[in-house]
C-alpha cells in the first residue's frame, strides 16, 4: 500500500509536471495520450498503483518510463538523463503540492457516469458521411468495410463514426430498440485484431443489450455478433438482434419476452458455439435454426445472393413450424 502510494504520487507529480491533468481529485483519470496522435482521451492513469496504459498505442507503464518516453520524444534526452530529469520533477517546486487524498478509497466510477462518458464519446465524434466524404481516415475505414461487403450506405444508416485512433479506428453506437447503450469500436489492424477485435465502452453491459430493432413481430432473427446483424440489416432483414456472444443471457431473454416474442430464428454461428447456443435458445422459445449452406460460417459471410437463398429456405421452414 506504502509503496503503491509512492508509485501513485510520483505518477501525479509527472502529468502534473507535463500538464496533463487538471487536478488529482480522482485516483483514476483518462488523459490525452502524448505518445501517439490522440484526439479523444486514450490513456488510463491510475494513482492507486501509479500506473498508466494507452488503449491506442498500447504502451504502458510507470512514472519513471513516462518520463523516459517524453523525454526521448520531446528532448532527445537518453535514459540516463531521463532518469535525472524524473528526479527532478519528483523535486520540483512546480509538483511539491501534489499529494494524494489517502482516504479516498479506490472509487468506482458510477455506472451512469461511464455511461454518460460512453455516450459523449461517441456523439462528440464528427458525424460521418461514409458516401462522399474526403476525409483520409474515413476512406481507409470505409476501404476495409467494403472489403468485407458493407456498403456506405449501410455505414449511414448504422451511423459509423471514426475516431482517429489507430488501433481501433472504426466505432459504431449499440442500439437497443432505438435507445443507445454504449459503442462497440472495430480494428482494422491485423495485429492487434489477434489480440481483441472489439473494444466495447468501459461499463457496457452485455448481458442487458439486445443490439437491433425487434417487438414489431412475434419473431425475431437472433445473430451473435455486431457486424453479424449489420449485414442481415443490408441485405434487407430489419427484424434482427445481436446478442455479442453464442448464449443469450437471462436479461436478454427476459427482454424479448416482455415483447410478446416467443418465435426465433437462430442464426448464430455456423460452429459448435452457434450450435450450442441454439439449444440453450430452445429452452426459451420455439426455435427455427437458420438454414445455412454449406462453408458459410456467420452472417457476416453473406453476400446478398446467398442471404436471398438461405433467407427464402429459413423463411419457409419457419412458416411450417
Ligand atoms: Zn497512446
Amino acid at each position: 500500500m506504502e509503496a503503491g502510494k509512492s508509485n501513485g504520487e510520483a505518477l501525479a507529480k509527472v502529468l502534473w509536471y507535463y500538464n496533463l491533468i487538471p487536478d488529482t481529485a480522482s485516483l483514476t483519470q483518462k488523459i490525452v495520450c502524448p505518445f501517439h496522435n490522440d484526439v479523444n482521451p486514450s490513456m488510463i492513469v491510475n494513482f492507486e498503483d501509479g500506473s498508466w496504459f494507452c488503449f491506442g498505442c498500447n504502451l504502458a507503464g510507470d512514472a519513471k518510463k513516462f518520463v523516459k518516453l517524453m523525454e526521448q520524444k520531446y528532448h532527445k534526452l537518453n535514459d540516463l538523463q531521463a532518469y535525472q530529469k524524473y528526479l527532478q520533477i519528483l523535486k520540483s517546486d512546480k509538483c511539491s503540492g501534489i499529494k494524494l487524498d489517502i482516504h479516498q478509497k479506490s472509487q468506482k466510477p458510477l455506472q451512469r457516469d461511464l455511461y454518460n462518458q460512453a455516450y459523449d464519446y461517441y456523439h462528440g465524434l464528427k458525424k460521418v458521411n461514409w458516401r462522399d466524404s474526403g476525409d483520409p481516415e474515413v476512406i481507409a475505414a470505409k476501404e476495409y468495410m467494403t472489403k468485407r461487403g458493407f456498403f456506405p450506405k449501410t455505414l449511414d444508416k448504422c451511423r459509423a463514426k471514426v475516431t482517429y485512433n489507430h488501433n481501433y479506428g472504426l466505432i459504431f453506437p449499440m442500439m437497443d430498440n432505438g435507445k443507445f447503450k454504449g459503442w462497440v469500436c472495430r480494428t482494422m489492424i491485423k495485429s492487434v485484431e489477434e489480440r481483441r477485435k472489439y473494444l466495447y465502452n468501459e461499463g457496457f453491459s452485455r448481458a442487458t443489450t439486445l443490439v437491433g430493432d425487434y417487438g414489431s413481430k412475434d419473431y425475431v432473427i437472433v445473430v451473435e455478433g455486431y457486424m453479424d446483424r449489420l449485414k442481415l440489416v443490408q441485405c434487407g432483414e430489419d427484424n434482427v438482434v445481436a446478442i455479442l456472444g453464442w448464449k443469450m443471457s437471462p436479461q436478454q431473454i427476459q427482454k424479448l419476452k416482455d415483447k410478446g416474442i416467443t418465435k426465433v430464428i437462430s442464426a448464430l454461428d455456423n460452429d459448435e458455439c452457434g450450435r450450442k447456443g441454439t439449444r440453450f435458445l430452445e429452452k426459451h422459445f420455439s426455435v427455427t435454426r437458420w438454414c445455412y449452406l454449406k462453408g458459410i460460417k456467420d452472417p457476416g459471410d453473406m453476400t446478398q445472393e446467398t442471404f436471398d437463398k438461405m433467407h427464402t429456405k429459413t423463411m419457409t421452414k419457419f412458416t411450417r413450424k
